[in-house]
């Protein structure tokens, strides 16, 4: 078995086996003791309870059009400005009515927001830990099936794809967050002699509101992004993407049920660009959790550039953006490991992940058989409604997706460089299928190597073995993203090599492992560079990312003296 050496910033090294390189930094004491467990992924095997239960959930979920309002402190709103959110997959189906806010009831919803904020911040802490604890526990249990119905047909999740984000995920953020909050709160200066002086720090909550804009490809990331602010004692305006509108609005509920009093979130579904606008232009504005792509990032941090002599706070800006992640494989890689990790990366939930695999990297050596392996395993991918078993994937979230995506393959199919191996059709008729597309190319700069595309296309470059060193730097220069990367080999000098010269390329990075599936609390997740400001959603310093820390000194002797002894000539 192969073995690294693990060198911790602190300057310590620890002999560390293979894949188990990082965790066997902490010590085992460490993992045992750990209160908080990761939910478990549940298996929906035929004739389970879980099975049964979301069967009945897809049933109900499908055969109603569910009326979401927005909602703003205790009121529930409905105005003219009718949305429908459809299946994907069934696009003439509707799941959901909607309605976008418009500007003045946004401008109600910072009011309300603000003024909540103030109570919210003085409830105890421990209170509010017992709400997440309690919503936690909703969500495992009473809304697991729920969560999950609402995930598979509103932004077309198969079962593993919805039960990892919308049940797994989603609670882990709930009960990981208010651990590691408690475990912060721990934290106390130090106080000399406590009977002189006492010490101490207190954490408050944002005076304003923060803004919450989720993107649709992960329930459990709306969750996060609105509700973490919450705990630590923030007002928030939550707006969920249209795409994932109906799953967000069963967090929102299981929110209010679980104690979350009205006004500290609110839910505002809204045109992107009036939210944006009206959000950015308030004096209160405190701060924006955002996760989506990088034009909607830039733009919505521009704004605040332009208006930051208005505001109360420097607003806190936390924006989680696009990838254009990589699998790079070595000459001394397993490539069983390699074609199983690049389909389940590149494929799954049709590539709209962030962290999705969408460049290559291949030896030609090893071509013939990754190619061989990649197109059999493509070729029997089952793609279709995601609510049946057999189908590994399905379609993609909505037209400007399939328009997006289908333009990249068109551009493969008539660019002389690229070649499609596998895959390529696209069929909106129904849903908008797109099929698990192979690329090849000629040229590791071509768009299609350096774009983010989120949607199933993965492109392979195939590199002389002799020109390694070429290679490893065309992955670190080639994009402007960094968000997650993964190398196969088995040669353990080149794997210490790798980890060095791709250091910067990704935010998250994995040896022998698909570039997906961070999980909270084990891989804290988040990229640098144009990926977003790596805040490690899913870690432990996230929360306190959105507190506004106070420190109190107390002194019990009276200081009466003005002058200094040496003053006084002494
Ligand atoms: P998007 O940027 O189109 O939308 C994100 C959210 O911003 C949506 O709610 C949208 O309505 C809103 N929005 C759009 N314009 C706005 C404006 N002017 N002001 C305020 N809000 C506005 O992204 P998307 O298509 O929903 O999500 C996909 C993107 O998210 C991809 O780039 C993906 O890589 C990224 N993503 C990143 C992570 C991460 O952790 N790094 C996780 C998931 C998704």
């Amino acid at each position: 078995m192969l073995t690294l050496i693990c060198k911790q910033t602190s300057g310590f090294t620890l002999r560390a086996q293979g894949v188990r390189m990082i965790g066997s930094c902490i010590p085992k004491d460490k993992i045992d003791d750990f209160p908080v467990k990761n939910e478990p992924v549940l298996t929906y095997l035929k004739g389970s309870a879980e099975r049964k239960n979301l069967e009945k959930a897809l049933e109900e979920t499908a055969s109603q059009i569910e009326d979401v309002p927005i909602i703003i402190g205790d009121k529930e709103i409905r105005n003219n400005n009718v949305r429908y959110q459809v299946m994907p997959h069934n696009h003439q189906k509707k799941i959901a009515k909607f309605y976008y806010a418009d500007k003045k009831e946004i401008q109600s919803a910072i009011d309300v927001a603000v003024k909540a904020q103030k109570q919210w911040d003085n409830v105890p802490i421990s209170k509010r830990l017992k709400i997440w604890e309690k919503a936690a526990n909703l969500m495992a249990n009473e809304y697991r099936a729920k969560l999950n119905a609402t995930t598979m047909l509103g932004q077309a999740k198969t079962i593993v794809q919805a039960e990892i984000d919308a049940a797994a995920e989603l609670i882990d953020f709930f009960r990981m967050n208010a651990y590691f909050f408690k475990e912060a709160l721990k934290y106390q200066p130090i106080s000399e002699n406590p009977k002189v002086t006492l010490n101490s720090m207190r954490y408050r909550g944002i005076d304003g509101f923060i803004a919450a804009v989720s993107p649709f490809n992960f329930t459990a990331i709306g969750g996060n992004l609105a509700y973490t602010p919450a705990l630590v004692g923030n007002a928030v305006l939550w707006k969920p993407s249209d795409t994932a509108l109906l799953s967000n609005y069963t967090i929102f509920k299981i929110l209010r049920e679980a104690g979350v009093p009205p006004g500290v979130v609110n839910f505002v579904p809204a045109d992107g660009p009036d939210f944006g606008d009206t959000i950015t232009a308030s004096k209160h504005f405190a701060g924006l959790n955002f996760t989506g792509s990088v034009p909607t990032f830039n733009r919505l941090w521009k704004q605040v550039g332009q208006n930051i002599d208005k505001y109360i706070n420097f607003p806190r800006l936390i924006g989680e953006c696009g990838g254009k992640n990589y699998h790079f494989v070595h000459p001394s890689a397993d490539i069983k490991t390699v074609i199983p990790a690049t389909i389940r990366s590149s494929f799954e939930f049709c590539g709209q992940k962030c962290s999705a695999c969408s460049r290559m990297y291949v030896p030609e050596s090893l071509w013939p058989k990754i190619k061989d392996g990649l197109l059999e395993e493509r070729s029997k991918l089952k793609i279709g409604d995601p609510t049946k078993i057999e189908n590994f994937t399905s379609a993609v979230i909505d037209d400007k997706a399939f328009d997006r995506i289908k333009g990249y393959i068109e551009h493969a199919k008539n660019s002389s460089n690229l070649t499609i191996l596998g895959g390529g059709k696209c069929d909106n008729s129904v849903g908008y299928f797109i099929e698990p597309t192979i690329v090849h190319t000629t040229d590791p700069l071509d768009k299609i190597m350096t774009e983010e595309i989120f949607g199933p296309v993965l492109t392979i470059y195939v590199y002389k073995d002799n020109t390694l060193d070429e290679t490893l730097k065309l992955v670190e220069s080639s994009t402007p993203f960094a968000l997650t990367g993964a190398v196969f080999a088995q040669d353990e000098s080149f794997l210490k090599r790798a980890l060095e010269e791709l250091k910067i390329t990704a935010g998250n990075f994995y040896v022998n492992d698909k570039s997906t599936g961070s999980v909270v609390g084990q891989q804290p997740f988040g990229g640098g560079r144009m990926s977003g400001t790596n805040d490690k959603a899913g870690g432990p310093h996230y929360t306190l990312r959105w507190a506004s820390p106070q420190a109190i000194k107390e002194t019990f002797v009276p200081q009466t003296e003005i002058y200094y002894p040496y003053m006084h000539g002494k």
